[in-house]
Formats: C-alpha cells, sequence, structure tokens
C-alpha cells in the first residue's frame, strides 16, 4: 500500500511557512485506513501491548481502532480542561508559549505495557509530554507508532530511548 498517495499536502496551513499534511483522504479510504491499523495493531501486538494511549485529537483516530482490533483498550490523552476526573499534568513548549497535556490519574496501572498512537511526529513535543504523563503512572512506553515522520525536525533525537514505527517519511 502507498500510504503516500492518501495524504494531501497543503501548504500554509493552518499558517505561513508549515507545509500541513492532511491525512483526512486516508480516513476516508476504507482499505486504506484500515491497512494502516491492521499494520500498527500488529505492531503493538508484537510489543504485547496493554493498552493504546493517543493524544487528542487525531491520536484517538489512529489508536482507538488499534485498541479495538486487538480488543484492548484505549486511553485519552488531552489538553487542560477537558478530563472531568483527577489527572496527572505534563508541560510542553510549543512555537510559542507553553501547552499542558492531561492523563486521568486511573487511566494506567503501574507496570502496564503501553504504545503509544498519533498521526505524525514534528518536533516530539507531544510524544514527550504523552510518555510523560504514562511514566508518571508507572506504564511502561513499550512502542510510539505514527503515519508520518517529518524527519527534518528530528523528533526521534527526544525519543532515543523508545521504539518508534512509521509508515511514511516526509
Ligand atoms: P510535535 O509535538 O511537534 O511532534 O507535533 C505533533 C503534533 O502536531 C501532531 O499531533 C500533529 O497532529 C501536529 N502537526 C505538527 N506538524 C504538523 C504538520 N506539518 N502537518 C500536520 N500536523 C502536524
Amino acid at each position: 500500500m502507498n500510504y503516500r498517495d492518501y495524504i494531501a499536502i497543503v501548504k500554509d496551513f493552518p499558517k505561513e511557512g508549515i507545509i500541513f499534511k492532511d491525512i483526512t483522504p486516508l480516513l476516508q479510504d476504507g482499505p486504506a485506513y484500515q491497512s494502516a491499523i491492521e499494520e500498527f495493531a500488529t505492531y503493538a501486538n508484537r510489543l504485547h501491548a496493554d493498552v493504546i494511549v493517543g493524544p487528542e485529537a487525531r491520536g484517538f483516530v489512529v489508536g482507538c481502532p488499534i485498541a479495538t482490533s486487538l480488543k484492548i483498550g484505549f486511553v485519552p490523552v488531552r489538553k487542560k480542561g477537558k478530563l472531568p476526573r483527577e489527572t496527572v499534568e505534563a508541560t510542553y513548549g510549543k512555537e510559542y508559549g507553553e501547552d499542558v497535556l492531561c492523563l486521568h490519574r486511573d487511566a494506567i496501572k503501574p507496570g502496564q505495557k503501553v504504545v503509544i498512537a498519533d498521526d505524525l511526529l514534528a518536533t516530539g513535543g507531544t510524544i514527550s509530554a504523552t510518555i510523560e504523563l504514562v511514566e508518571k503512572l508507572g506504564g511502561i512506553v513499550v512502542g510510539l507508532c505514527f503515519l508520518i515522520e517529518l524527519t527534518d525536525l528530528n523528533g526521534r533525537e527526544k525519543l532515543q530511548n523508545y521504539d518508534i514505527f512509521t509508515l511514511m517519511e516526509n
């Protein structure tokens, strides 16, 4: 499957200078979406994942079907103020200022093996904060999977201790 055919490239979105990778054509194509999820499910299964974690919002559309395919749980990571019960928090730097990501405090049990899924690895800030949250709760991050990796942004450098699986580069 050539997944690249299902990614739309949009220049200067959401602002000038950004080349946005739009994954919605892949989601709209049943066989392509299913094939990508199957590859991730095979990966997570090989690592004996107990749970899939995904940051909002595109981490949900990647992570949830992996979890249901393996009959394991899915745990959402959300921006501050969105989760209704007690949370743990991690702050991460963005281009302008900081953002806070949260996880329900009871979402991960100590020792659980976690695979984190998202649509795209850019600078690695989102995923590093997600890893921090999982590890705060005693989870073991056994793998990270992404549809796309923007290699020019060197996100991998921040993630050297983790196994990474991506379907496409740049
Ligand atoms: P980062 O924290 O820099 O690794 O950014 C990753 C998050 O930002 C992912 O969840 C993506 O959804 C989004 N993102 C960053 N850069 C792009 C891009 N060029 N095209 C589409 N989404 C992006």
